[in-house]
């Protein structure tokens, strides 16, 4: 038994788990309800239009995965909203951008950006669509001010 190295993301299980709609701590499939795909986001309800068009690396998380979660990942702790999420776009990728001349730099490119043969892929990034904002505990759809942890 050792210490999880969380925030030490493997790049093939990530590109695995994204593109197959599985949780990223079971490995499990994850089950669509009427709003859609389970997942968890940092907490940015502050920010205008947020959820909406969220890109992210972070594969989708089960219901049963979501509290502990919540806990132990330090990306997420104690800054966390669960969600459901009816459209998911898996046409990104987050790597190291090589343009000659210039210094490489981390960023997500989109499917048909020129810059692309520049890339070195580290990670599948989604587009988050149709989001709805619920409870982690049942799943129900709650309001944005409703949210509890
Ligand atoms: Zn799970």
């Amino acid at each position: 038994m050792g210490e999880p190295i969380y925030d030490r993301v493997h790049p093939l299980r990530q590109r695995h788990v994204m593109q197959n709609m599985l949780c990223q701590v079971c490995a499990q499939p994850v089950e669509r309800d009427e709003h859609g795909w389970p997942w968890l986001l940092e907490d940015h309800r502050g920010e205008r239009g947020w959820p909406e068009d969220e890109v992210t690396t972070h594969p989708p998380v089960c219901p049963a995965c979501q509290p502990v979660s919540a806990l132990q990942c330090r990306h997420l702790r104690g800054d966390v909203v669960s969600v459901r999420v009816g459209r998911v776009l898996t046409d990104g990728v987050y790597g190291k951008l090589h343009l000659p001349g210039r210094p490489p730099k981390m960023t997500i490119l989109f499917a048909g950006d020129a810059q692309l043969p520049w890339i070195l892929g580290g990670q599948a990034a989604a587009t988050l669509a149709d989001v709805t904002l619920v409870d982690m505990r049942t799943q129900a759809p709650v309001s944005r001010e409703a949210v509890r942890r």
